[in-house]
């Protein structure tokens, strides 16, 4: 029988990995600029953390974790989120005691047992930042303007929802009138919701069933019962937000699914990929670091899902394939280990070179060069080599020249010669000289 893959988990193929190249690379960049380093952590841990920090009456907790008892009885779990790891590692690593401030980023799979579906699956990967140690209004926007840069780098639009889910002195207040409203819709809610109104009524209010969308319409919202700070600091963040143009919407139905958050949350929509649009969540944990036995910290943090991302930018058909500098055509055995020899000089200089083995036709290697889109085709022959030479095709123009094949020359000369850089000295392009050559966006 045929072995495939596990569903919902899939491989990335190389049409798509290219977007993952430019959302790393550009994710990378944009948070270097915002001071923040990354911390590369394990994908399964002891199954306590994920119940402690996420909380045991969570949908990733009770339905969706992959956990598996270990071989000495412990009980472990691929990693739901990336946050609960950041925490622990924190405070294991006594970061605090380090830096009083700590930015940290993360790229990697997370995995959680959910209905696979378009752009749902189980093991996805994201790139998450938390900060550490500060709780102040600046901050806050400080994060959003980070998504903000690194979403225009990549000239997607998103919409950023952006709600405050109060403190521990406001918040028990709405959440007790919000379980009263909801007991009086009890009727047309639906059964989770019903389990919700016990456990976390809040989520009362982004239950996706239409029945409840209707039923919570008049729900009272969170911002008629912010204690004054807490008022006053989402005041600060939007003023920040507006004051560095960044478009806005205030979503009193953002209540995140996590225990955890409090205070700043939000989400950045994209659109143009059906229901499941979210593309990036996040938002403010201050309790959490010393629920999880370490010093009373304030966080903030986001995760972005990589698939969703991936699948606007090749919607958008932006990637634009990488083709080799250069294709080399041998004919025959003997110009096959001259071909041979100048492809790993050439790769060894920095430049992407594809070749062939000597026994195709030039019509089936010209084809190939073709359909890789490569500029030049360097044909070797085997009467041309006694004389140390080959033929350069420029695929453009559809015309070939003769070209002197000096193996003692430099990697750069070689290329060089065969771009015939007297015509045009600024096609020189090397691995060296760095993002140059890697998949980018249309700019
Ligand atoms: P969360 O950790 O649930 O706040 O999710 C943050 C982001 O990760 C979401 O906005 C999605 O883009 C992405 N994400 C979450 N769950 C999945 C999943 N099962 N498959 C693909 N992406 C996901």
């Amino acid at each position: 029988m045929k072995i495939t893959a596990i569903r919902g988990f899939r491989d990335i193929l190389p049409e798509e990995s290219a977007s993952w190249q430019v959302l790393t690379s550009q994710a990378r960049a944009s948070f270097a600029a915002y001071g923040f380093h990354e911390i590369i952590l394990p994908v399964l841990e002891k199954t306590e953390l994920f119940a402690r920090a996420i909380g045991e009456t969570t949908d990733i907790v009770e339905k969706e974790m992959y956990t598996f008892i270990d071989r000495d009885d412990s009980s472990l779990t691929l990693r739901p989120e990336g946050t609960a790891s950041v925490i622990r590692a924190y405070i294991e690593h006594s970061l605090h005691q380090k830096e009083p401030v700590s930015k940290l980023f993360y790229i990697g799979p997370m995995f959680r047992r959910e209905r696979p579906q378009k752009g749902r699956y189980r093991q996805f990967h994201q790139i998450g930042a938390e900060i550490l140690g500060r709780d102040d209004a600046l901050i806050d926007a400080e994060l959003l303007l980070m998504l903000n840069d690194f979403f225009t780098a990549l000239r997607l639009d998103v919409s950023v929802d952006v709600n405050s889910l109060g403190c521990s002195n406001c918040r028990p207040q709405y959440r007790e009138r919000l379980r009263a409203f909801g007991e009086s819709k009890f009727a047309v809610l639906c059964e989770n919701c019903h389990g919700r109104l016990h456990r976390n009524p809040l989520r009362i209010l982004d239950c996706k069933e239409e029945g409840c969308r209707q039923a919570t319409k008049d729900a009272p919202v969170i911002a008629d019962f912010l204690c004054d700070p807490c008022r006053q600091h989402f005041a600060q963040v939007q003023a920040l937000l507006r004051q560095e143009n960044v478009l806005i919407t205030v979503n009193p139905r953002l209540v995140r699914g996590l225990d955890y958050y409090c205070r700043t949350s939000f989400e950045f929509i994209a659109l143009g990929l059906g229901s499941q649009n979210a593309v990036c969540g996040g938002g403010r944990y201050d309790g959490l670091v010393e629920q999880m036995g370490g010093p009373a910290i304030p966080g903030i943090g986001f995760a972005i899902g990589v698939e969703r991302l991936a699948m606007l930018l090749q919607a958008q058909e932006r990637i634009v394939a990488t083709a080799p500098d250069l294709f080399i055509a041998p004919m025959g055995e003997v110009a096959e280990s001259q071909a041979f020899a100048v492809a790993r000089r050439l790769r060894q200089g920095g430049y992407r070179i594809e070749s062939e083995s000597g026994s195709r036709s030039l019509k089936a290697q010209m084809r190939r060069a073709d359909k890789l889109g490569v500029r030049y085709v360097l044909i070797i022959g085997e009467n041309e080599l006694q004389a140390g030479k080959g033929t350069i095709r420029d695929m453009q123009t559809k015309t070939d020249r003769s070209l002197a094949v000096d193996l003692s020359s430099s990697a750069q000369d070689l290329m060089n010669a065969i771009r015939d850089t007297s015509d045009q000295p600024s096609a020189i392009s090397r691995q060296s000289e760095g993002a140059e050559h890697s998949s980018k966006p249309e700019v």
